[in-house]
Formats: C-alpha cells, structure tokens, sequence
C-alpha cells in the first residue's frame, strides 16, 4: 500500500520523524495552510493520504486527517479565568487546542460560570475557529468571547464576526488579553481606499475543493459591471504575488481563504480585498463583516 503524508509548515521540520514513523511513505512538498488544502497530485498516486494537523471540513476519499492536538493545563486556564469579570461566556480555539474546551468548560461550570460550547458548520470539534468560519459564535448569548490558544488572528476574527468582548488567552504563558481589533479595521479601510477609482478587477477563485466558490465570483462580476468596472474571474489553484505578477488587473477581490486577504495583502503589488469589502467599496454596505466560506 502506498501512503502519502501532508504536512503543515510548522510540522515539516518533523518531517522525517513523522515519516520514518509511518514506514514507506510519500512526503508532499505542496504547502498545506489549511484542510482544503489537499495534496491531488500526490493522492492521485497513493492508497491513503494522511493529512496532519487540520480537522476534516469536506469527506474526500482516501483522505485521513490526523488530529496534532498540544498538551496544556486546564487547571491554571481555569485559574486564569476565574478573574474575568463576565461570568457568561464563550469558547473558542484552534484544531491544537480544542480537543481541551470540554473539560475547560466542566472546570469552569464549578467556579459558577455559564459556558457556551458550541460546534460550527465547517468544524468537527466543539469550540473549534477556523480563519473561514466563526459559526460557533453565531447567535452567541455570552457576555465575552474566550478564545484559547496562540497568535491574535482568530481572537480579532471573533471580535469582528460577534461584535462582543473578546479574550484571548496563551495556553503556555497564561497571559490573558483583551483583544482590540482597531489596527486591523484601519488597515482594511485603507486597502479598500486603494481600490476605490480603479477600472479592471480580477476575481480570484481558487480551484481548491474547500475554497471554490465560482457563484460568488460570478455575482461579484455581475455587480462590478453594473458600476461600470471590467471584470473577469480568473481560476487559481494557490494565490501568490508571483501568479499575479503579470496579470494586467488594477485589484483583486479574493474569494478563496480570507487568510490570503487578511494576513498576506502586504506580499501583493495590488490591493486584494473579500466580497464583503467589495460591497463596502461599491457602497452596498456599510460596515465590514469577516469573509466567512459556505461550500457551494
Ligand atoms: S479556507 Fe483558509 S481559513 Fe478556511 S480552512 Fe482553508 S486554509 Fe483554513
């Protein structure tokens, strides 16, 4: 049988461990940023594809995602939380830190919190955010949002998509902030403002199964030659600043991974906005809404 194995970035320094491990495998050299990033060429050519480190959001076959769950103390979250002054709360984290949020949530229970857990649409973990979908907050009765685990980008996602309070607490250091999301408010306007008098828009669709959201684009389409802009959709597997490089557009409006838009915009020539900020742009809105991906 022949197995295949995708790994995340910050998994591929352990590439060889992981691999001697699983015996006689193929290692994808392809980037692996999310679990709608799979590996065809290679699962094409093998029985089994292990994809680590990110939780299922679409059945493929031969697909196998292998859970890369951190270990941490529930006892000094708890402990770190105790302080918070709302006592109806929310929690949230990413596919290394999850796997915990049911126990958090029990703990807490006892020091008389009331603790929303809930699953989203593209997770299979209860509590679980992806940069895509903040699902599991829809609705939310919470007071403020917890969010559990490394880096900021998720807690301001949560800010942005709720509209609440939001914590963000380090599983490691136990430092527990709370999370503003001016800046990065600020440096969407002034995207958006670069785009504002431009003529030839570019719609990105990625070819990527959890990604591909051809209607969108076509609607995008639809309403940028409504106000009198030129527009054509371009089919792209991975959106880099190289592949845009010598296409002849003034800005882009991205459908795929909002990530691309959110976190890598200062890598491309060209401004390169969400759908909802296109809106924003044409004045058919007048707030800005995190780009969440329903599968078409
Ligand atoms: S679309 Fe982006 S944020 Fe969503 S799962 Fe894929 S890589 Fe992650």
């Amino acid at each position: 049988m022949r197995i295949g194995v995708q790994l995340p970035d910050g998994l591929k320094k352990r590439a060889i461990e992981i691999c001697e491990k699983l015996g006689d495998v193929i290692l994808s050299g392809e980037s692996c940023f999310g679990a709608c990033d799979i590996d065809f060429d290679l699962l094409e050519d093998v029985d089994i594809l292990y994809h680590y480190a990110h939780t299922s959001i679409l059945k493929i076959e031969k697909v196998v995602y292998v859970p890369y769950f951190l270990d941490y103390d529930v006892k000094k979250i708890c402990e770190s939380l105790k302080k918070l002054k709302e006592k109806r709360i929310a929690l949230i984290s990413t596919a290394q830190y999850c796997h915990k949020l049911p126990e958090i949530k029990e703990n807490l229970e006892k020091f008389g919190f009331n603790v929303e857990l809930k699953k989203g649409k593209r997770s299979e973990y209860l509590g679980l955010v992806v940069g895509c979908d903040y699902s599991v907050i829809k609705d939310s009765k919470a007071e403020a949002i917890v969010f559990i685990g490394d880096g900021i980008f998720h807690a301001k996602g949560a800010v942005i998509y709720s509209g609440r309070r939001v914590y963000a607490l380090n599983p490691f250091n136990f430092e527990l902030i709370e999370v503003k999301v001016e800046d990065f408010i600020r440096e969407r306007y002034i995207q958006i403002s670069r785009c504002v008098g431009l003529k030839n828009l570019g719609i990105l669709v990625s070819t990527k199964p959890g990604q591909k959201r051809l209607k969108i684009a076509e609607e995008i389409k639809r309403k940028a030659k409504e106000y009198g802009l030129r527009a054509i959709v371009v089919y792209i597997s991975e959106i880099t600043p190289e592949k845009l490089e010598n296409l002849p557009f003034d800005f882009y409006v991205n459908t795929a991974c909002p990530r691309v838009s959110y976190d890598d915009y200062i890598r491309f020539k060209r401004p390169i906005i969400t759908p909802q900020e296109f809106d924003f742009l044409l004045g058919l809105k007048n707030y800005l809404e995190i780009d969440e991906i329903q599968i078409e």
